[in-house]
Parts: C-alpha cells; structure tokens; sequence
C-alpha cells in the first residue's frame, strides 16, 4: 500500500519552527510585513491571495494586500512596486500571477527588489539558485524539497523525473533536485515517449497542469510521486475515467458538478508508487508555508543587514 505524503503535516512543523522566528523579529525590531499585489478579478487567484493573508495571520507576520483592477497598467504597477521596495516595514512583495493580459509580468517580476522577492522569481535568485548560492526560492520546489527531507526520502544518486519545464514550477525544481544529487530529466510538452521517460524515475514530480495524466503506465513500480497539479474538471467522463463509477469523489463530483485533480491519476498511483501527494493535500499547503518561510527569511536577512 503506498504511503501518503500529507502537505498538511509538513505545513504544521514548518509554521511550529517559524512561530520562535516571528516573536524574536517582533522582540527585536517589529513582525515581518508581506506585500501581496492581487491585479484584477481572478477568481482562483481571490482564493490563493485569501489563503495566504490567513497564513499570514496565523504566524504574527502583518500582511496587506493591493487590489488594482483588471485594467490596471503596467506603469501603475511598477509605481506600486516601487513604492514597497522603498518601504521600510515591507520585507516580501508578491505579484499574484497570473497578471491582467495588457500587463507586462516579466517586468514586473524584474523590478521587484531581489531581497524582498519572496517567490524566488527574480532573474538574480534564479541565478542564485543555478549556481547553488543562498537566495529565496520557489515556494513550490523548495516546499516540495523539505517534504522529500522530512519523510526521509532519499535523491542523492537517484533518478529523478520533472513533467514540466516552468519558471515557477519545473525548472527550479529540476535545479534544486539536481543540487541535491539526483540525476535528473527534465520533460516538457514536446517531449517524446513521456510515459516511458516518466517510468525511469525513482522520483516523479508532475508540473503539466494536465488532470490526470500521469496513469500506472508513467509509473516505476515503488517510486515516489508528487503531483504539482491543480485542475477544475467539469467534465462527467472524465471524473469518471479519474475517480471510477462507484467512488466517494465520484459522488461528491455529482453532487458539485465539479472537483479538482491533480496531474496524477488518484487510483493508479495508490496502486504503483512507494509514496505520493494526494489533491488536495499534497503539494498545496507547502506553498504557502515556504512563502511565509521565505518571507521570515527576508526579514531576518534585513534585521541582521541593519544591525550589522
Ligand atoms: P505552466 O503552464 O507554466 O507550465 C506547464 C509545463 O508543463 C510546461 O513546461 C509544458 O511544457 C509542460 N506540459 C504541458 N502539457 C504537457 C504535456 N501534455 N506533456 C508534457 N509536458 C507538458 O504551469 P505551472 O505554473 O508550472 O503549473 C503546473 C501545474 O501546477 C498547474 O496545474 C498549476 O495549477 C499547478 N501549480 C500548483 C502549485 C501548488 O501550490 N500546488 C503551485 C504552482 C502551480
């Protein structure tokens, strides 16, 4: 029977370790201060920024959120942005993605200052994190790496398998796994033979945003799956084909119209694999526990800047 790998529980000990964190920032100078910048209406980025402001609240770290409209430009946004790289009591800024079509998000993403660009997605960390220097992360693959740590799994000398190349997700990821000396492949929509690639892996980390895809046959009997993906389906056959006729999901589907699903096949991977992140439950809340990491971190850095 494969082990579940619960986010929530590594989530737990992450927010335990950082609560210390937070009251010692506090002792000394004032709580970290998060930024978040939420342009438009997007509905699943409401809920995302919602989730993180909570955390936020949890941990003693004050929050604010700016909520420009759809129509907002990328001039505004940058004047905002450069607005909370002068603020002294801001220590992360995060620019919910995605952005409103007319917004150009790579420069944005450029004029946030590296030392409080808590999502990692600064040209400058991502450099730091190639070449293995210290710098924030990406929330995901950082908390995917403390997960693999914390359940003791071991990636040195291991093969290690990433279905999906992005900046946000997959390539970091693929870096991070890298540094920790697993040999790794990494695969994209253009790869061939995906399944047989997939099946190679001691680890398989599915970043596609593609329900359910990964089925037994990407599998390597006792490997270890983490699935990225959070998909909305509305489709009837298709919940069936992923939940089966008879099943508890597929009931909660019927009565919903819809569920969310990873990029892993829920049924096939239980059957396979030695360990997997279920969805929801999996990868999520890890997320959001490295983002307050990261932001913690920033401020540490900042205080230590200040009175060194
Ligand atoms: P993205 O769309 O930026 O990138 C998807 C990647 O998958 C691309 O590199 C593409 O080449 C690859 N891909 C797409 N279809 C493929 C196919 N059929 N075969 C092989 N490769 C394919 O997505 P992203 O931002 O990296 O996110 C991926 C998924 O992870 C999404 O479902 C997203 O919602 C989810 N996500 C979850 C969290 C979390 O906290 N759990 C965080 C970020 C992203």
């Amino acid at each position: 029977m494969a082990k579940l790998l619960s986010g929530t529980w590594v989530r737990d000990q992450l927010f335990e370790e950082l609560r210390p964190r937070v009251e010692e920032l506090r002792r000394r100078s004032r709580p970290p201060g998060l930024a978040v910048i939420l342009a438009g209406s997007n509905p699943a980025s409401q809920i995302y920024v919602r989730n993180k402001v909570k955390a936020c609240q949890e941990l003693g770290i004050v929050s604010e959120t700016h909520t420009p409209p759809d129509s907002v430009s990328t001039e505004e946004l940058l004047a905002l942005i450069e607005t909370l790289n002068r603020r002294e009591e801001i220590d992360g800024i995060l620019v919910q993605m995605p952005l409103p079509p007319q917004v150009e998000a790579a420069r944005l993403l450029m004029a946030v200052a590296p030392e409080k660009d808590v999502d990692g997605f600064h040209p400058l960390n991502m450099g730091y994190l190639v070449t293995g220097r210290p710098g924030p992360r990406a929330c995901t693959p950082a908390g995917i790496l403390e997960m693999l740590r914390r359940y003791e799994i071991p990636i040195q000398g291991r093969r290690a398998v990433v279905l999906g190349r992005s900046d946000i997700v997959g390539k970091p990821m693929a870096l991070l796994l890298m540094h920790e000396h697993a040999t790794v492949t990494i695969c994209h929509s253009r790869t061939r033979n995906l399944a047989e690639e997939a099946r190679r892996a001691d680890i398989l980390v599915a970043a596609m945003g593609r329900p359910a895809l990964v089925t037994g046959e990407f599998i390597q009997p006792g490997a270890v799956v983490i699935d990225v993906g959070i998909n909305r389906i509305t489709d009837r056959e298709e919940a069936i084909r992923i939940f089966g006729a008879d099943s508890e999901r597929m009931q909660a589907f019927d009565r919903t119209g819809s569920a969310l699903v990873g990029d892993v096949h829920p049924v096939e991977v239980a059957e396979k694999a030695s360990a997997y992140t279920p969805v929801p439950g999996g990868v999520g809340p890890l997320t959001i526990a490295m983002l307050m990491a990261n932001t913690v971190e920033a401020a540490e850095r900042r205080l230590k800047a200040c009175s060194g």
